[in-house]
């Protein structure tokens, strides 16, 4: 038995867990688990748990569908919303086929490639995602798109329990483990922003993903629930989850540089430069739905065009103005609705493929890019996002570099799920098209 498996296992036993629910994420990103009984952790930390990835989104795959389990023992968490009942612990797994072959539609795995390309090189890349998120009420155990409260951005205090539910979150998850750097009311109604500190890409993307079920959870006890749907309304701001990155080398900042124009290292360029010519196939990522395309339109600080600024907020990559250790791109196009590990993955490919290749980002643009008319845009050779989600898939099966680290099984089932859910989205008959067409023809 290795030492980190004893030790964990004294743990799981003086923290007086009855449960573990052993997690791990499909490729759309959704948390799934199973949840065993303390007495099977030590079978689970040293031989892994067998299950059925058959009916798992993007893992079907008919010939192999048994995979184990593998905990990660570093992911040790007691879930401190369930105290009350009987305790329960998780952990988040790697997943293996048969003959301990890492399972290539793990999006988790995805992620452990992409670092071990940046690792070859010398580089730790370290991510800092900005969660928001809307509190909507609940009707007859279903949520409705009715707001919680009336507040606006760096409001104080609301004056109902969505302040209460930000709180108890804060708590939760620094119980386990991070540590949050702020908290406030996002620009819409009922709209919420919780910030943590940055960290390794792959610790990070597991924070994304407990996350997003620690503010569920915890939404839920007051009868409320939280989405992290990129545009659940039309009209006002949707939720993004703009991510900062930055890489290290013998842990000091490799995007910081102080003879350098502007301070930053051709490491950070370079990286900047990757990003824009990857963006497009990032995309497909980065904003994963149908829905995801409503948040990128101009208007409300979400990207639309693929530049890059020192300073404005409709840039697609910003480079806020602190430096030293704080150096960094914010890169702002991923909604809350993609999966982390694929989405880190894809960003560090990018930049990793710009470093290598020395891609120079084109100028910056520090103007307002929505009031920019499209002969400027051209000019200036300003591209757009994609619109919809079959055109970054189109644009992700083309990008080479980011096919290679994701794969033929992610990409083939990417593509799929694409089809997929266009067709299913063009079948349907819209409420606005009722509006506009029911009482007039
Ligand atoms: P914004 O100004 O865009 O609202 P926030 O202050 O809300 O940004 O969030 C900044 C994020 O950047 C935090 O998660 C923070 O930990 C992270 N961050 C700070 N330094 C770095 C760095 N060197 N690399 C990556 N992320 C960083
Ligand atoms: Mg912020
Ligand atoms: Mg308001
Ligand atoms: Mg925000
Ligand atoms: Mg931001």
């Amino acid at each position: 038995k290795p030492a980190a498996v004893t030790k964990i296992l004294k743990r799981i036993e003086s923290d007086k867990v009855k449960f573990i629910r052993l997690q791990f994420t499909d490729i759309q990103g959704q948390p799934k688990n199973v949840s065993i009984p303390a007495i099977q952790a030590e079978k689970a930390l040293t031989e892994g748990i067998w299950f059925d990835g058959s009916s798992i989104e993007g893992f079907a795959r008919v010939e192999e569908s048994d995979m184990i389990l593998k905990p990660d023992v570093a992911t040790y968490a007691v879930l401190p919303w369930r105290q009350a009942e009987a305790k329960v612990a998780r952990f988040i797994c790697d997943i293996q086929t048969y003959g301990n072959k890492p399972f290539d539609g793990d999006p988790r795995y995805t992620l452990h490639k992409a670092i071990a390309e940046a690792a070859k090189m010398g580089f730790t890349f370290n991510t800092g995602p900005e969660l928001e998120f809307f509190l909507f009420r609940m009707f007859n155990g279903l949520p409705t798109t009715e707001f919680e409260d009336h507040g606006d951005y760096f409001d104080l205090a609301p004056t109902d329990s969505a302040e209460d539910v930000r709180r108890d979150v804060v708590l939760a998850l620094s119980d386990m483990g991070f540590e949050i750097e702020a908290s406030h009311h996002e620009v819409a109604d009922s709209q919420h922003e919780i910030d943590f500190k940055y960290g390794d890409a792959l610790t990070t993307a597991d924070r994304v993903i407990t996350f997003k079920f620690a503010t569920k959870s915890i939404a839920l006890q007051y009868g409320l629930h939280a989405s992290f749907m990129a545009k659940p309304i039309a009209g006002i701001a949707g939720s993004g989850m703009h991510t900062h990155g930055s890489l290290s080398k013998n842990g000091k900042n490799a995007f910081y540089d102080p003879n350098a124009e502007l301070q930053l290292s051709d490491t950070a360029m370079y990286y900047i430069g990757g990003i824009l010519k990857h963006a497009r196939a990032i995309t497909r990522l980065a904003n994963p739905t149908i829905n995801s395309y409503k948040r990128l339109v101009p208007g409300y600080e979400a990207p639309c065009y693929i530049s890059w600024s020192a300073a404005n907020r409709t840039a697609l990559v910003r480079v806020p103005a602190a430096r030293g250790n704080s150096t960094r791109a914010e890169f702002r196009s991923p909604d809350p609705m993609c999966n982390p590990y694929l989405t880190f993955a894809a960003m560090l490919a990018a930049g990793l493929d710009g470093i290598k290749n020395k891609i120079m980002p084109p100028e910056m643009t520090n103007s307002n890019i929505y009031h920019m008319d499209e002969k400027t845009r051209k000019k200036n050779k300003i591209e757009m996002l994609p619109g919809s989600l079959m055109e970054s898939n189109a644009a992700l099966v083309k990008d080479d570099v980011l096919c290679k680290i994701l794969g033929e099984h992610v990409v083939s089932n990417l593509t799929r799920i694409a089809e997929m859910e266009t067709e299913s989205f063009n079948l349907a008959v819209h409420p606005w098209e009722l509006d506009r067409y029911l009482a007039t023809y």
